[in-house]
Order: structure tokens, then sequence, then C-alpha cells
């Protein structure tokens, strides 16, 4: 930990984590700045608020100010190759993430959960687990509000839970969480990591540095590489797996078994999917060392319905489900949704490609889809790949295609928008597309 009263700090980055975090230093008596080379006009809310908070900044460059600093706060969006970060390390000042930073303040000890994917899904169920027995846990991640902003009201005999991503693993020193939770390791984001998917899993496991015999890491045993990886650390293991009966949590037939005990029924829990019991064991892993009970953790699976727009079940209609998973913006994530329903999918599809080969998963749309419509810029290039195997559809909007789906869709289909791209050509992102289908599916009678 560095004593920051009085010492000159520059936030890069004036998104939501590095706002929290100019806000907890200047709390804690720091001179900050904030720099952010993004044109001033589309930062108008966070130019409002620095204003409010009495924090001077720069909109669209960086100047040297940057430079006149004890340390540097780095935002997960700048990449450490970019050549004002290069320059700051020339300098040889110390660069730290947001969750370095509030890690310093957090009296509470702390879950950190990484992997490629099911971190935001994970981090919550864990936050809600602990929230039944302790009501001044912490939560943050990718949703709600950044870790910066909450540590001042931590405690030492509740739990923190938080998601870490690769990027802000990146710019840790001192970090420690007292659990760590690894999901699984996939080529992701190897742009940032010059396409190297061993660079990128060297970060994911950063992690760990911090860790003792004491501390835990819980791990998926499903996944080689990464129990290859692990291999060297001396902290305590929990793993967790969809079969493997050694493990300390598994899934046997129906029921989900944890430490040789039956925890629930698969038919008792709202979510769906292998990759969703995965995150619930490895929740529950987490949740029992922070010492909540099983009751609670049932009663928390019995509950979740999950996280908006990650297999979000919407409404149920003339017997078919609508279900939003907006946020599935990859093949992979579509190839896990497909896996998910028993009975057979209307699907909604497209937007923009990601430079996707679409054709990767063509036994899967061939076993588990109906019919399919496309929307956005990619409708070609998919139907390409699908037309051949399904029938496909196209549509203009949003709305003409669930007009679509309902004319197509048998009792007990599951209607699915799980796009398999990005938002751009037709929304704001993908929170805004998965709130218009939610809108449109809640307005059909
Ligand atoms: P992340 O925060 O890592 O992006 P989310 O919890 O937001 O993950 O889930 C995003 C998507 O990733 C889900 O809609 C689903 O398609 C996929 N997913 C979630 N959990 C897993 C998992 N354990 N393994 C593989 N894919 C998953």
């Amino acid at each position: 930990m560095t004593e920051v009263k009085n010492k000159n700090i520059t936030i890069l980055g004036a998104a939501r984590s590095g706002i929290a975090a100019a806000d907890l230093l200047s709390k804690l008596k720091a001179k900050v700045f904030v720099s952010d080379n993004a044109n001033g006009e589309r930062k108008v809310k966070e130019q409002n608020i620095l204003k409010g908070l009495g924090i001077p900044f720069e909109f669209g460059k960086h100047s040297d100010r940057v430079f006149e600093a004890d340390f540097v706060v780095l935002s997960p969006g700048i990449p450490v190759a970019s050549a004002i970060v290069q320059k700051i390390m020339s300098k040889n000042i110390p660069i730290y993430s947001e969750i370095e930073i509030a890690g310093w303040y957090c009296k509470s000890p702390l879950i950190a959960i990484t992997g490629s994917n099911g971190k935001t899904t994970t981090t919550t169920l864990i936050g809600e687990m602990l929230k039944t027995e302790q009501p001044k846990r912490i939560q943050a991640g990718n949703i709600g509000d950044p870790f910066a902003s909450q540590v001042l009201n931590s405690i030492e005999d509740n739990w923190a839970v938080i998601e870490v991503s690769s990027f802000q693993l990146e710019t840790i020193d001192g970090f420690h969480p007292k659990v760590a939770v690894i999901l699984n390791l996939a080529p992701n984001h190897l742009d940032r990591y010059d396409g190297s998917f061993e660079k990128y899993v060297r970060a994911k496991l950063r992690i760990l540095r911090n860790l003792n015999k004491n501390d835990f890491i819980i791990y998926n045993l499903d996944d080689n590489l990464l129990v290859e990886k692990i291999k060297q650390f001396e902290s305590k293991k929990i793993s967790f797996s969809s079969n493997d009966k050694t493990a300390n949590a598994y899934l046997h037939d129906s029921e989900l078994i944890l430490e040789n005990e039956f925890l629930i029924n698969t038919e008792d829990i709202k979510l769906n999917g292998i990759h969703n019991y995965m995150n619930i064991m490895a929740a529950s892993l987490a949740s029992q060392i922070a010492g909540i009970s099983n009751e609670s953790i049932q009663k928390v699976l019995k509950e979740f319905i999950g996280v908006e727009h990650r297999l979000e079940l919407v409404k149920e209609l003339n017997g078919s489900c609508y279900v939003n998973d907006s946020k599935a913006t990859t093949i992979e994530s579509l190839a896990v949704a497909l896996q998910s329903f028993k009975n057979p999918i209307v699907l909604i599809a497209g937007g923009k490609d990601k430079g996707s080969d679409f054709s990767k998963i063509n036994n899967l749309i061939e076993k588990s889809i109906r019919e399919i419509i496309l929307i956005g810029n990619a409708k070609g290039k998919i139907s390409k790949s699908w037309a051949s195997i399904k029938p496909v559809h196209f549509a203009d909007t949003l709305e003409n295609a669930v007009q679509l789906a309902t004319k197509i869709a048998h009792e007990k289909d599951t209607v699915l928008l799980s796009p398999a791209c990005a938002s751009f050509d037709m929304f704001e992102d993908y929170e805004d597309r998965g709130k218009q289908f939610k809108n449109i599916v809640n307005g059909l009678s």
C-alpha cells in the first residue's frame, strides 16, 4: 500500500472505474488529475461529475501534466501497449489499476473472479449469496458500482466479491484476494495480446501472484490448461467439474454435489445450461469459504433468474419462452446458448460481424434450431453458412424479427435473441439491443 495523502496522482481514462478511483483518492486527500483523450463533447456527463467533485481534468488529449505524478491509475480500456502508457513507463512512474488501489482500502476479505466467460454471472451469484447473511458485503464488476466507490464502506467480518479482467490484472502489484476463482481459459481479446493466447493466460494468472498457502484457488477441473497452469501455486485448491467426481463440486445427472453433499437438483434452479451449472458450483464453493450456509446458497439458486442480457427469460407467451441473450456477441456464446435449451429454438441473430466463421457451429444449428431470423449487416454472410441447413428469414428491424418469430414458434419452443454479432450497426450497444428486445416482447399479447 502506498500513502496517497498529498501525492500527485494521474487517472488515465475517465470511464466508470477511473472516476470512482479519482473520487476515492481525492477523498483520501491526494492531488488527483484526470486525463482522457476522448473528445470532451462525448464526455459531458463525466465532465460534470468531475466538476462536482472539484477534480481537475482534461479531455481530447494527454498533456505533459499526466507525467507530473507519483503514480498513475490506468483504465482497463487503455492498452498497456499504447503510446501514452509506454511513455509513462519509460519515465518509471508506477502504474496501477483501480482494483489495486481500491484493494489497499478494503477491510473485507476478498473473493476475486476471473476467466474468459461467466465472470459477471458468477460474481453476481456470489454477491447474492453473501448478501443473505452479510448485509455489508461488497460486490463490484462489470455491472453495478465500481470497487473503488465502495471500499470505504467495507467491514472486516463481511466479504467482498469482485470481477477482474485480464486488463485490470496487468497493472496490479499487491492485490491479494483470499479466494481467487478462475472459471476457464479460452481465447478472448487476443487483439490486446499481439494475438498471443499465452500472453493472455499469463495476464489472467496474475490473479494468483500474491496468494499464499492459507488462501484458496477455486478452479475448473475440466479445463486442462488451467489445471496444468495452477500446479505451481501453493494455495489450497478447490475444484468444480461438469462430470469428474474427484472434484469438490460436480454435476451428477441432475444433481449438484458440493463437498460430498447434495446441494440442489438442477430442476429447481432457474438458470439453464451446463455453463451456468459450472458458474453456480464455483459461486457456491466460494460462498461456503466465506461462511455462507448451504440453506442460504440453495435459496439464492432457487430464485436467481440470471443477469440481464445473458440468457435472461423475458416472458412466456402461448407456451413459448422468449429469451434475451443480447450479451452473446460471439459464436462461442451463441454455441453455449444453443446447448442450454432442450426444445427447438427460433433464433434471432445477426448484427455487426466481428470476423466470425459462422459455419463453425453448423452442427449445433442443425441439432437445436427450428428456423432462423437474421437482422443487421451480417445477414448475408451468416445466411451463406446456415441457409442450406435450416430455413432462414431476413428482417429489417428487431421488431419485425420478433413478430415473425411469434408466427414461426410452436408451443414449448424457445424464441432466442442470441446475435453472435456486435450491435453497433443498429443499436447503441448490446444493452440497448437487449432492452429493445424486452420492450418488444413485453408488448406482445
Ligand atoms: P463475462 O462477464 O465473463 O463476459 P457473463 O457472465 O457476462 O461473462 O456471460 C456472458 C456470456 O458468456 C453468457 O451469455 C454465456 O453465453 C457465456 N458464458 C457464461 N458463463 C460461461 C461459462 N462458465 N463457460 C462458457 N461460457 C459462458
